[in-house]
């Protein structure tokens, strides 16, 4: 790896995007020379540029990273990473290198929005309508399903022949009212997920606000290593039992992060977002997932200290005097 000096830049010739970019680097980067300086000597040699570490691969990347093109392909770059996903109401909060934002990261939020979209419609919230198909034994007709204002629960079938060939609505609706037995139909979502996705993603939004929060030295704790790696490789099935839900009226602007007291064996950090809880380990406790799995299937109460979700990253620093 190595680091290179980046020019200066003038700030006038910064991007909005840029500007708030360069503002992350600087605040991660601060936090990282004010506990690992040596390290980072060792590893790169003085005199050495600022740099900061991707807290999710830990690939090294200076400066120049942050001003490189967002779009571009190569792994040099460091993006601005919305906690929770800006879809579902989130801000940049903290950088992230590029891979481990468009492959990891994207998928798993696409996956949480659209269990979010069927969410919202089930519990019954004024919500957009989704695309759904109605199937009663070999019919199959496409149409939305929204809840109105006044909490009606619609069904509408699309028109014809743009979504629907012509006669399937007429076909459908007598085969459902045609005869004297009730008939059942089936519905089902176009807004697909998978269901360990959209947890993980919550995962990711937990482990991404608490690294603002706390910083470098919770992240590169032991007891976080499974978390990571089961973020930036969804595939493979490390945790469970890490995500619960309740109060599912709660909206997703609710957030919180908090530190669990009691019981003992729940002692940890976590965060709420609307109906999520998330609970990740506190540093050197290796044994948090295997002590959740054990414990009864019903929810557990538990005693927490909440504090405020972070909007700024402070990366376990006292906040610096001269930033506003
Ligand atoms: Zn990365």
């Amino acid at each position: 790896m190595n680091l290179t000096i980046a020019p200066s830049h003038q700030a006038g010739n910064l991007t909005r995007g840029q500007r708030r970019r360069l503002r992350l680097f600087e605040l991660g980067s601060r936090a990282l020379e004010a506990r690992y300086a040596r390290l980072l000597d060792e590893q790169f040699g003085t005199p050495r540029p600022p740099a900061y570490v991707c807290p999710l691969c830990f690939r090294v990347l200076g400066r120049e990273a942050v001003l490189a093109n967002a779009t571009s392909q190569t792994t040099a770059i460091l993006t601005a990473e919305d906690v929770p996903p800006k879809s579902l109401g989130g801000r940049p909060l903290v950088l992230t290198c590029g891979p481990c934002n468009h492959s990891s990261g994207r998928r798993l939020d696409a996956n949480a929005r659209a269990r979010e979209h069927v969410r919202t419609l089930l519990y019954g919230k004024p919500a957009e309508p989704r695309p759904i198909t109605l199937s009663i034994e070999n019919t199959s007709v496409r149409g939305s399903y929204f809840v109105d204002e006044q909490g009606n629960h619609v069904f509408r079938l699309a028109a014809e022949p743009a979504a629907n060939r012509v006669g399937a609505s007429s076909g459908f609706t007598t085969a459902v009212f045609g005869g004297a037995q009730p008939r059942a139909f089936q519905m089902r979502f176009m807004d697909q997920y998978h269901e360990r996705f959209y947890q993980l993603s919550w995962l990711r939004t937990a482990y991404l606000a608490w690294f603002a929060v706390l910083g470098y030295p919770f992240i590169l704790d032991p007891a976080l290593r499974k978390v990571r790696e089961q973020i930036v490789d969804p595939i493979k099935a490390l945790l469970s039992g890490f995500l619960s839900e309740d109060s599912p009226e709660r909206p997703l602007t609710d957030r919180v992060l908090f530190l669990v007291r009691e019981p003992s064996e729940l002692r940890s950090v976590g965060i709420r977002v609307g109906p999520y809880t998330v609970l990740l380990p506190r540093p050197g406790d290796l044994e948090f997932y295997s002590r959740v799995k054990n414990l009864p299937g019903k929810p557990i109460a538990f005693q927490a200290d909440g504090l405020a979700w972070p909007y700024e990253p402070t990366f376990g620093q006292a906040r610096p005097s001269d930033e506003a």
